[in-house]
């Protein structure tokens, strides 16, 4: 009873203070606002850095020819090439590759990270085949999605801000990432050339565009969080170029840096914040994104152990392990409907190494998962919900009429796999946005989008016009 009593007192202490009212969303909500508006002036202590993209147009459908693309930014890299076939015949065919990222070059050097990716990518050049062409005399061409913050200085350079998502590798912060690429394709004998650098939320929102006209912002929801939208040129105050002729400039937002001390951050994001590689930094995408969601119920798991004795007289020593709970396990054991929670309890006996759970147990153990997949899915939600906001997209315009359709793309395996969390986000959406506005706005998986649309930016920046 005394432990039942200690358990109760911890579950409602964490239930409080990952609450997420929708006033608070809102609160939230304004405060991104807030950040947008800094970022775009170029304050520099703003959160949001709203980073300019530089792509001022999207793809329009007449996209032509053979593209390569490459997707680095969490635990595997893509390759793909794409034959585009303009307006009539679209993608006529693609192939893509996923080569996974040996832990040790997450935190090497720059070089070896570089040269393993250029040697994968040659190795997926030559087994180019039939149905691909590429005219005679020209250089094949690449989109680079680079899901890191990046100061971009052209549509295809940019110097690395800093790395996030667990990797961390000296001497590339400040370093134009394409010049490190290009010298490694080089390296490797590998004759390519670099037309487009975007960030994966721009290349979703590119993949997103191209298979729907009403997309104008993406979201990513994966190892890490981040989003893009259309801006106004004219609302962008630091951007001192010529005004593109679109109107319309793409903004990386980089929105997982967020910080705000209307976010209910628990003891333990703080905890898990300072031991982490980037203290202080990614505080709303710890808060949200699928590297961290496991590991905050992994340390409320603990507390639980240590406090309330939940697996026993003593804590599972597994237990202990920073990082052992991974997202996908935790959404496992959250899924798991069967009346005994069986699932959940032998995920339990594989990670945390304890075989005889109670189902009492097994019942606060989905809570917990419940309670932080359930904040983070709240706090994307109010992000989105933002953005919206920034564009004029969050209600019927007040001059009458009705609001224009109006599409986020959303793509990351968090967002794709875990339906709990998915669901979560729509329905905070729709609640966020009230009956009327939601029904003019739609969540749409764009599965891989940041891919396709890499490779139809490098199209449209292709150097044979
Ligand atoms: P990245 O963000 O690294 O580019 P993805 O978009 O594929 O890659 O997202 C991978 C992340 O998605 C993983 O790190 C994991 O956190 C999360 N994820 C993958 N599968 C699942 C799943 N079944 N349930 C919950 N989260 C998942
Ligand atoms: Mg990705």
């Amino acid at each position: 009873a005394e432990r039942k009593r200690r358990a109760a007192a911890v579950i409602e202490d964490v239930e409080s203070s990952l609450a997420t009212p929708t006033a608070l969303l809102r609160s939230i909500a304004d405060a991104m606002v807030t950040e947008m508006e800094r970022g775009l002036r170029g304050d520099i202590h703003s959160q949001l850095k709203m980073l300019i993209s530089y792509v001022d147009n999207l793809p329009t459908g007449d996209e032509h020819g053979l593209f390569y693309a490459l997707d680095l930014g969490g635990t595997n890299f893509r390759v793909l090439r794409v034959q585009l076939g303009g307006r009539e015949k679209r993608v006529v065919k693609q192939q893509y590759e996923e080569v996974s990222i040996p832990p040790h070059l997450m935190v090497g050097t720059s070089m070896e990270l570089f040269d393993f990716i250029a040697a994968a990518l040659a190795k997926f050049v030559d087994t180019e085949g039939e149905d691909f062409h590429l005219p005679e005399g020209r250089l094949r061409e690449l989109g680079f999605t680079f899901s890191f913050p990046v100061n971009q200085t052209s549509i295809s350079s940019g110097t690395l801000i800093k790395w996030t998502k667990g990797f961390s590798i000296n001497g590339t912060v400040g370093e134009d990432v394409v010049s490190e690429l290009s010298r490694a394709m080089e390296r490797q004998g590998l004759d390519m050339k670099v037309t487009a650098l975007v960030n994966d939320t721009v290349g979703t929102l590119a993949g997103g565009r191209y298979m729907d006209n009403d997309v104008v912002a993406a979201v990513i929801l994966g190892t890490g969080t981040n989003a893009a939208y259309v801006e106004h040129a004219n609302a962008i105050p630091k951007w001192t170029g010529l005004l593109p002729k679109s109107g319309n400039m793409v903004i990386n937002t980089e929105w997982g840096s967020f910080k705000s001390d209307k976010l209910p951050l628990s003891e333990y994001d703080k905890a898990m914040d300072f031991e982490s590689l980037n203290p202080g930094e990614q505080i709303y995408e710890k808060m949200i994104s699928g590297m961290y969601l496991g590991e905050i119920v992994r340390r409320i798991l603990l507390k639980l152990a240590h406090d309330a004795s939940l697996f026993g007289d003593v804590v599972p020593s597994k237990l202990e392990q920073p990082f052992i709970l991974r997202t996908p396990d935790m959404s496992a054991m959250h899924h798991d409907s069967s009346h005994d929670l069986k699932t959940l309890g032998a995920k339990l006996k594989d990670i945390v190494g304890v075989a005889d759970t109670s189902l009492e147990v097994r019942y606060i153990t989905r809570h917990i998962c419940d309670l932080v997949a359930e904040r983070g899915a709240r706090l994307a939600a109010a992000g989105i919900y933002s953005i919206l906001k920034k564009i004029g997209r969050d209600k019927v315009p007040s001059s009458g009429g009705k609001m224009p359709r109006t599409v986020v793309a959303l793509d990351g395996g968090l967002y794709e796999h875990y339906k709990k969390f998915s669901s979560c986000v729509e329905a905070t959406l729709t609640d966020l946005l009230g009956e009327e506005a939601s029904s003019s706005v739609v969540a749409k998986l764009a599965n891989d989008g940041s891919g396709i649309g890499a490779a139809l930016l490098a199209a449209s920046h292709s150097q044979y016009g």
